[in-house]
């Protein structure tokens, strides 16, 4: 135990950061660099996610275990938020403390030409994780409602549809054994403008930069409203919402990792069983040279 005090358990987190399905939300007055659970700032949180890294392997495990057992469950993280909100990071500094052979990550970008002649969810269902695997979506099906509606790409009445129709398919993966873990990334407009600017200082991440992003940061109202309406119509008991305050990029680390373990924890993910005689294996082994 360090020098800073654990006033809050990282478990807590789940119930700080979801957002009550049902309820209203404002992006507007909600803070982007708060850092609910953590009182003792980036040392603090370091040091949790120090603590919280072992047991989300750990929870990995099982969860792979129990795939290769025949059970149907997996997890997909959705990562949703603006340019630079930090959805590479949580696949990198999050995901990356598990076994990579547990994890699929797959990014979402405007679609191509065949899959815009496919149905919206299509490429998405391609992309969803086996069981027992963590899936990882950076972007995802709300792109189909978030990037169309505020540029304007089909008349409304298709997004309109839409906001039903994930609600329902969500519905059905659960039932299906898939946890839903739905995490909106919040930064400010002011964070979003430093790191594109940081982008543009430095040659080694040139190849992030957009200039289509330029475009969308303009347009920041726009997607708040859009994001806004998604994350109060489409937050839904079987599958909730995290709004997790992101200019901060180590509060943000941590508390996906917390949301991780304590909605991993709750599967109650039992190591499978052998289904082989362990005593008269060993006695094989055992007699043998
Ligand atoms: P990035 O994640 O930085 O590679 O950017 C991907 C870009 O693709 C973003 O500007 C998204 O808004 C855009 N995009 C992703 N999905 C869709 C979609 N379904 N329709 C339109 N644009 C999309
Ligand atoms: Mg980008």
């Amino acid at each position: 135990m360090g020098k800073h005090s654990r006033a809050v358990d990282p478990a807590q987190l789940t119930d700080l950061l979801r957002l009550e399905p049902g309820h209203g939300v404002d992006l507007l007055s909600t803070s982007t660099g708060a850092t609910p659970g953590i009182s003792g700032g980036k040392s603090a949180a370091r040091e949790l996610q120090a603590d919280l890294a072992p047991r989300l392997a750990d929870l990995q495990e099982r969860l792979y275990a129990v795939g290769r057992s025949g059970g149907r469950q997996r997890v997909l993280v959705v990562l949703q938020g603006m340019d630079t909100s930090g959805k590479g990071g949580v696949s990198r500094h999050v995901l990356g403390q598990v076994d990579p052979q547990g994890v699929t990550i797959a990014g979402f970008g405007a679609p191509t030409e065949e899959e815009r002649a496919h149905d919206f969810l299509w490429r998405i269902e391609a992309k969803l994780p086996r069981p027992g695997q963590i899936g990882v979506f950076d972007r995802s099906h709300y792109e189909d409602i978030v990037a169309v509606r505020v540029h304007e790409l089909l008349p409304p009445a298709v997004w309109e549809a839409r906001y039903d129709r994930i609600n329902e398919w969500e519905a059905g993966l659960v039932a299906d054994g898939v946890l839903l873990v739905k995490v909106f990334l919040h930064i400010s407009r002011e964070t979003s403008k430093k790191r594109l600017l940081a982008r543009l200082d430095d040659p080694t991440k040139f190849w992030k930069y957009n200039p289509g992003d330029v475009d969308d940061r303009a347009k920041w109202p726009a997607f708040q409203q859009a994001y806004q309406d998604v994350l109060e119509r489409c937050g839904t008991d079987a599958a909730p919402w995290y709004l997790v305050p992101a200019d901060h990029k180590w509060y943000r680390d941590f508390a996906v990792t917390s949301l991780l373990v304590e909605l991993l924890e709750a599967q109650h993910l039992e190591w499978p069983g052998a289904d082989f005689d362990v005593e008269a294996e060993k006695a094989r082994l055992l007699a043998a040279e």
